[in-house]
Protein backbone atom coordinates (compact mmCIF):
# COMPACT_ATOMS: atom_id res chain seq x y z
CA UNK A 1 0.00 0.00 0.00
CA UNK A 2 2.98 2.47 1.06
CA UNK A 3 6.68 1.74 0.07
CA UNK A 4 9.12 4.92 1.24
CA UNK A 5 12.52 4.33 0.34
CA UNK A 6 15.99 6.17 1.44
CA UNK A 7 13.88 9.21 2.49
CA UNK A 8 15.83 11.94 3.28
CA UNK A 9 15.22 15.49 4.20
CA UNK A 10 17.21 18.48 5.44
CA UNK A 11 16.70 22.31 6.87
CA UNK A 12 19.61 24.26 6.56
CA UNK A 13 21.64 22.33 8.65
CA UNK A 14 19.38 19.64 10.52
CA UNK A 15 18.89 17.06 8.67
CA UNK A 16 15.34 15.82 9.97
CA UNK A 17 14.88 12.80 8.02
CA UNK A 18 17.99 10.81 7.25
CA UNK A 19 17.14 7.49 4.81
CA UNK A 20 14.42 6.14 6.12
CA UNK A 21 12.69 3.08 4.54
CA UNK A 22 9.12 1.71 5.73
CA UNK A 23 6.42 -0.11 4.26
CA UNK A 24 2.61 -0.22 5.43
CA UNK A 25 0.58 -3.03 4.24
CA UNK A 26 -3.26 -2.50 3.24
CA UNK A 27 -5.34 -2.38 6.38
CA UNK A 28 -2.12 -2.09 8.61
CA UNK A 29 -1.93 0.17 11.21
CA UNK A 30 1.63 1.13 12.17
CA UNK A 31 2.55 3.44 14.86
CA UNK A 32 5.33 5.78 14.91
CA UNK A 33 7.41 6.37 18.41
CA UNK A 34 10.78 8.33 19.21
CA UNK A 35 11.84 10.90 20.83
CA UNK A 36 11.27 14.84 20.08
CA UNK A 37 13.38 16.12 16.62
CA UNK A 38 13.85 12.78 15.28
CA UNK A 39 11.68 13.08 12.31
CA UNK A 40 8.47 11.75 12.73
CA UNK A 41 6.47 14.26 11.68
CA UNK A 42 8.51 15.26 9.04
CA UNK A 43 8.08 11.64 7.86
CA UNK A 44 4.28 11.21 7.84
CA UNK A 45 3.85 14.96 6.37
CA UNK A 46 6.16 14.19 3.25
CA UNK A 47 3.61 11.46 2.21
CA UNK A 48 1.13 13.74 1.07
CA UNK A 49 3.10 16.47 0.15
CA UNK A 50 2.36 18.77 3.18
CA UNK A 51 6.28 18.40 3.58
CA UNK A 52 8.76 18.19 0.12
CA UNK A 53 11.64 15.56 0.30
CA UNK A 54 14.80 16.06 -0.68
CA UNK A 55 15.32 12.85 -2.12
CA UNK A 56 14.29 9.10 -1.54
CA UNK A 57 10.54 7.76 -3.17
CA UNK A 58 7.28 7.15 -2.02
CA UNK A 59 4.60 5.01 -3.63
CA UNK A 60 1.59 4.83 -2.40
CA UNK A 61 -1.22 2.39 -3.76
CA UNK A 62 0.84 2.36 -7.20
CA UNK A 63 1.25 6.05 -7.47
CA UNK A 64 4.14 8.27 -7.03
CA UNK A 65 3.65 10.54 -4.59
CA UNK A 66 7.01 12.82 -5.57
CA UNK A 67 5.62 13.00 -8.92
CA UNK A 68 2.45 14.15 -9.01
CA UNK A 69 1.92 18.19 -9.73
CA UNK A 70 -1.31 20.22 -9.74
CA UNK A 71 -4.69 18.92 -10.34
CA UNK A 72 -3.22 15.44 -9.58
CA UNK A 73 -1.47 16.37 -6.20
CA UNK A 74 -4.84 17.84 -5.00
CA UNK A 75 -6.80 14.60 -6.16
CA UNK A 76 -4.29 12.43 -4.14
CA UNK A 77 -4.39 14.50 -1.31
CA UNK A 78 -8.03 13.91 -0.99
CA UNK A 79 -7.30 9.86 -0.81
CA UNK A 80 -5.14 10.79 2.35
CA UNK A 81 -6.94 11.50 5.91
CA UNK A 82 -4.71 13.76 8.06
CA UNK A 83 -5.40 14.46 11.64
CA UNK A 84 -3.47 16.63 12.99
CA UNK A 85 -1.89 18.05 16.36
CA UNK A 86 -3.47 21.52 16.80
CA UNK A 87 -6.45 20.63 15.09
CA UNK A 88 -5.93 22.74 12.33
CA UNK A 89 -9.86 24.03 12.25
CA UNK A 90 -11.82 27.58 11.06
CA UNK A 91 -12.84 29.31 13.69
CA UNK A 92 -15.27 31.12 11.57
CA UNK A 93 -16.93 28.05 10.65
CA UNK A 94 -19.41 25.82 12.23
CA UNK A 95 -18.69 22.36 13.25
CA UNK A 96 -20.61 20.70 9.90
CA UNK A 97 -18.37 23.29 7.71
CA UNK A 98 -15.09 22.12 8.64
CA UNK A 99 -15.89 18.63 7.59
CA UNK A 100 -18.03 19.18 4.43
CA UNK A 101 -15.02 21.87 3.45
CA UNK A 102 -12.71 19.57 1.77
CA UNK A 103 -15.84 18.00 -0.53
CA UNK A 104 -17.34 21.06 -1.24
CA UNK A 105 -14.26 22.67 -2.63
CA UNK A 106 -13.42 19.31 -4.87
CA UNK A 107 -17.02 20.21 -6.04
CA UNK A 108 -19.44 17.48 -4.47
CA UNK A 109 -23.24 18.76 -4.36
CA UNK A 110 -23.72 20.68 -0.74
CA UNK A 111 -26.41 18.46 0.32
CA UNK A 112 -24.03 14.76 -0.60
CA UNK A 113 -21.33 16.61 1.53
CA UNK A 114 -23.65 17.76 4.24
CA UNK A 115 -25.30 14.15 4.66
CA UNK A 116 -21.11 12.61 4.41
CA UNK A 117 -20.26 15.23 7.10
CA UNK A 118 -22.90 14.30 9.46
CA UNK A 119 -22.17 10.91 8.95
CA UNK A 120 -18.72 11.31 9.10
CA UNK A 121 -19.27 13.59 13.20
CA UNK A 122 -21.53 10.46 14.10
CA UNK A 123 -18.87 8.48 14.01
CA UNK A 124 -16.73 10.20 16.04
CA UNK A 125 -19.62 10.98 18.38
CA UNK A 126 -20.47 14.95 17.53
CA UNK A 127 -23.51 14.97 15.30
CA UNK A 128 -25.01 17.24 17.90
CA UNK A 129 -22.41 19.55 17.86
CA UNK A 130 -22.84 20.11 14.10
CA UNK A 131 -24.06 23.73 14.49
CA UNK A 132 -21.54 25.04 16.92
CA UNK A 133 -18.15 26.87 16.24
CA UNK A 134 -14.90 25.17 17.39
CA UNK A 135 -14.21 27.57 20.27
CA UNK A 136 -17.58 26.16 21.64
CA UNK A 137 -15.94 22.84 22.33
CA UNK A 138 -13.59 21.18 24.15
CA UNK A 139 -9.83 20.45 23.16
CA UNK A 140 -11.16 16.97 22.65
CA UNK A 141 -14.03 17.39 20.96
CA UNK A 142 -12.26 19.90 18.50
CA UNK A 143 -9.87 16.66 17.64
CA UNK A 144 -13.08 14.38 16.96
CA UNK A 145 -14.10 17.27 14.56
CA UNK A 146 -10.44 16.92 12.64
CA UNK A 147 -10.82 13.37 12.98
CA UNK A 148 -13.94 13.69 10.96
CA UNK A 149 -12.79 15.94 8.74
CA UNK A 150 -10.26 13.51 7.76
CA UNK A 151 -12.74 10.26 7.63
CA UNK A 152 -15.23 11.66 5.35
CA UNK A 153 -13.61 11.92 1.90
CA UNK A 154 -13.07 8.34 2.74
CA UNK A 155 -9.22 7.62 2.86
CA UNK A 156 -7.55 5.00 1.52
CA UNK A 157 -4.89 5.93 4.12
CA UNK A 158 -4.92 7.52 7.50
CA UNK A 159 -2.06 9.42 8.64
CA UNK A 160 -2.00 11.24 12.07
CA UNK A 161 0.17 13.84 13.40
CA UNK A 162 0.61 13.25 17.04
CA UNK A 163 -2.96 13.82 17.60
CA UNK A 164 -3.50 13.74 21.61
CA UNK A 165 -0.55 15.76 22.26
CA UNK A 166 -1.94 19.26 22.56
CA UNK A 167 -4.63 17.91 24.87
CA UNK A 168 -5.23 17.87 28.78
CA UNK A 169 -4.35 14.97 29.97
CA UNK A 170 -8.02 14.77 31.01
CA UNK A 171 -9.36 15.10 27.43
CA UNK A 172 -6.76 12.32 25.84
CA UNK A 173 -8.64 9.26 26.79
CA UNK A 174 -11.95 10.35 24.57
CA UNK A 175 -9.61 11.07 21.81
CA UNK A 176 -8.13 7.62 21.99
CA UNK A 177 -10.66 5.70 21.92
CA UNK A 178 -12.68 7.17 19.09
CA UNK A 179 -8.93 6.19 17.64
CA UNK A 180 -9.23 2.75 18.57
CA UNK A 181 -13.09 2.39 17.25
CA UNK A 182 -12.10 3.38 13.94
CA UNK A 183 -8.47 1.30 14.34
CA UNK A 184 -10.74 -1.75 14.81
CA UNK A 185 -13.87 -0.92 12.46
CA UNK A 186 -12.90 0.70 9.21
CA UNK A 187 -9.93 -1.57 8.33
CA UNK A 188 -8.01 1.65 6.76
CA UNK A 189 -4.62 1.86 6.49
CA UNK A 190 -3.18 3.80 9.53
CA UNK A 191 0.38 5.51 10.24
CA UNK A 192 -0.28 6.97 13.83
CA UNK A 193 2.55 9.45 15.29
CA UNK A 194 2.22 9.21 19.19
CA UNK A 195 3.70 8.33 22.36
CA UNK A 196 0.73 6.50 23.85
CA UNK A 197 2.32 2.98 24.44
CA UNK A 198 -0.58 1.57 25.73
CA UNK A 199 -3.19 2.71 22.94
CA UNK A 200 -0.17 1.01 20.72
CA UNK A 201 -0.36 -2.23 22.48
CA UNK A 202 -3.78 -2.12 22.27
CA UNK A 203 -3.87 -0.86 18.31
CA UNK A 204 -0.98 -1.50 16.34
CA UNK A 205 -0.28 -4.15 14.26
CA UNK A 206 3.21 -2.78 13.96
CA UNK A 207 5.76 -0.08 15.93
CA UNK A 208 8.11 1.98 14.04
CA UNK A 209 10.92 3.22 16.48
CA UNK A 210 12.65 6.43 14.98
CA UNK A 211 15.79 8.29 16.28
CA UNK A 212 17.55 11.37 14.62
CA UNK A 213 15.92 10.55 11.30
CA UNK A 214 16.42 6.57 11.14
CA UNK A 215 14.25 3.90 11.77
CA UNK A 216 16.03 2.38 14.72
CA UNK A 217 14.03 -0.84 15.44
CA UNK A 218 10.82 -2.29 14.20
CA UNK A 219 8.28 -5.01 14.90
CA UNK A 220 5.00 -6.54 16.75
CA UNK A 221 4.30 -4.67 19.64
CA UNK A 222 3.93 -6.72 22.39
CA UNK A 223 7.33 -8.42 20.86
CA UNK A 224 9.30 -4.81 21.02
CA UNK A 225 8.45 -3.78 24.69
CA UNK A 226 9.08 -7.80 25.72
CA UNK A 227 12.37 -7.30 23.98
CA UNK A 228 13.56 -4.22 22.89
CA UNK A 229 16.76 -3.57 21.03
CA UNK A 230 17.56 -0.26 20.61
CA UNK A 231 17.97 1.99 22.97
CA UNK A 232 14.30 3.94 22.11
CA UNK A 233 12.59 0.93 22.17
CA UNK A 234 13.90 0.38 26.28
CA UNK A 235 12.72 4.12 26.99
CA UNK A 236 9.52 3.12 25.80
CA UNK A 237 9.15 0.36 27.69
CA UNK A 238 9.87 2.10 30.77
CA UNK A 239 7.09 4.52 30.12
CA UNK A 240 4.97 1.51 29.50
CA UNK A 241 6.29 -0.26 33.48
CA UNK A 242 5.42 2.79 35.33
P1 LIG B 1 9.28 14.97 15.49
O1 LIG B 1 7.96 14.93 14.80
O2 LIG B 1 9.89 13.63 15.69
O3 LIG B 1 9.24 15.76 16.78
P2 LIG B 1 10.07 16.72 13.33
O4 LIG B 1 9.86 15.95 12.10
O5 LIG B 1 9.04 17.73 13.71
O6 LIG B 1 10.33 15.72 14.55
O7 LIG B 1 11.45 17.50 13.24
C1 LIG B 1 12.68 16.87 12.84
C2 LIG B 1 13.80 17.91 12.85
O8 LIG B 1 13.58 18.86 11.82
C3 LIG B 1 13.88 18.70 14.15
O9 LIG B 1 15.23 18.99 14.41
C4 LIG B 1 13.12 19.96 13.82
O10 LIG B 1 13.57 21.04 14.61
C5 LIG B 1 13.43 20.16 12.36
N1 LIG B 1 12.33 20.84 11.63
C6 LIG B 1 11.09 20.35 11.44
N2 LIG B 1 10.34 21.20 10.70
C7 LIG B 1 11.14 22.27 10.43
C8 LIG B 1 10.96 23.48 9.70
N3 LIG B 1 9.80 23.77 9.10
N4 LIG B 1 12.00 24.33 9.63
C9 LIG B 1 13.19 24.05 10.21
N5 LIG B 1 13.43 22.91 10.90
C10 LIG B 1 12.43 22.03 11.02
Amino acid sequence: MLQIRDLYKSYGKTTALDGVDLHVARGETVVIMGPSGCGKSTLIRCVNRLTEPDGGSIILGGQDVLALQGPELQAFRRKVGFVFQHFNLIARLTVLDNVMFHLVLAGMDREEARARALLALDRVGLKAAADRRPAQLSGGQQQRVGIARALVTNPEIMLWDEPTASLDPILVGEVLEVMEELVKETGTTMVIVTHEVSFALRAAHRIVFMDRGKVVEEGDPQEVFAQPRSEIARLYRKLLMN
